[in-house]
């Protein structure tokens, strides 16, 4: 019987299964068919995780982190968890291929899904003009006209990117103010490329077989213009990633795994979150890591705790 499944392969994750491989609990991370690395594989360089005093792109320390926990002889599956059995003392995870994992314990570290604006047409259009991640799709877009959606750091961050390719980004936000770092606006404002339109929402996504324009809503006047587009970029935050648990663990009002006070216990015994997937305020990748420490230790006592009783008889 194993100790523990890890399932995902963001910050919280990886240094979930290094602490766990550490502690001789011989994890196996569920990293994901397609997406190993979560959300930071989507961007570029990272400033702020300490210890990399002149940056470093975020798919290199996703890589690094990823080879760390390998180091300890981490097993990691390239598949996706597909359903979840988390109610006994026994753990089970079906993978995509069919396959059970069983465990005594499980660490849930999802991370967060792009948020959508739930427009009509925004699903059709996605790839041909509509994208979630400019490093991904920016290359696209040489010499063209492209706006970003968003207040925080991720559209300050995307914007500025972009302008490498485009000619011109318009930076669309629903308030008179931004909510990204002062370094990260300052950055986009002082690109003469980034011209922001305040006070605006997408009400209208427009094109047949690809992005042509938006029509724009005032949120002040309610007045609506249109605006011609090759591109719009959607960075409007994102969403703890729960369809799995979502009726298996208890969530808070706001959509996160509940956990108890700063454990990573959850409401079911032997359960773990961490990462984006319990933390609707901070979201950062260097807090990520922290709480994957945080639900380690915690699966480590859990699984001390059960001692050599077999875990279908022990009292949990
Ligand atoms: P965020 O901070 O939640 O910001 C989302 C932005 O989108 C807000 O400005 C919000 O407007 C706007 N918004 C939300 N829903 C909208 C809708 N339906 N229509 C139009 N606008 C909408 O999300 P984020 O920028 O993705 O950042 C997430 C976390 O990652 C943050 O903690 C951030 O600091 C971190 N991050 C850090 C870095 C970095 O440090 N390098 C880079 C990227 C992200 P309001 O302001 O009006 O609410």
């Amino acid at each position: 019987m194993r100790d523990v499944i890890i399932i995902g392969s963001g910050p919280a994750a990886w240094t979930a299964a290094i602490y766990t491989a550490r502690a001789d609990l011989k994890p196996v991370v569920v990293a994901s068919q397609v997406e190993v690395g979560g959300e930071l594989m989507n961007t570029t360089e990272v400033e702020n995780y300490p210890g990399f005093p002149e940056a470093v792109m975020g798919p290199d320390l996703m890589t690094k982190m990823q080879q760390q926990a390998e180091r300890f002889e981490t097993e990691v599956v390239y598949d996706d968890a597909a359903e979840l059995d988390l109610a006994g003392p026994i753990k089970k995870v079906t993978l995509g291929s069919g396959d059970v994992l069983e465990a005594r314990s499980v660490i849930f570290a999802t991370g967060s899904a792009y948020r959508k604006l739930n427009l009509p047409r925004e699903d059709e259009l996605s790839g041909h003009g509509i994208s979630w991640c400019a490093t991904c799709d920016g290359f696209f877009f040489r010499d063209k006209t492209i706006a970003v959606v968003g207040g925080g750091d991720s559209a300050m961050e995307e914007a500025t990117f972009l302008t490498k390719f485009a000619s011109k980004v318009y930076i669309v936000h629903r308030r008179d103010e931004f909510r990204a770092s002062k370094i990260m606006q300052q950055r986009a404002f002082d690109n003469e490329k980034i011209e922001v339109i305040w006070n605006s929402e997408i009400a209208e996504i427009q094109g047949a077989s690809g992005l042509t324009g938006v029509v724009l809503n005032d949120t002040v006047t309610g007045e609506k213009r249109e605006l011609a587009l090759d591109g719009l970029f959607v960075a409007i935050g994102n969403d703890p990633r729960t369809h799995l648990v979502h009726d298996k663990l208890e969530l808070t009002s706001e959509g996160t795994i509940a956990v108890e006070g700063r454990s990573s216990r959850t409401s079911v015994p032997g359960v773990f979150a961490a990462g984006d997937v319990i933390d609707p305020t901070y979201r950062q990748a260097v807090t990520a890591a922290a709480s994957g420490t945080v639900a380690a230790l915690d699966a480590e006592h859990y699984i001390a705790a059960l001692g050599d009783v077999e875990p279908a008889l022990a009292a949990v």
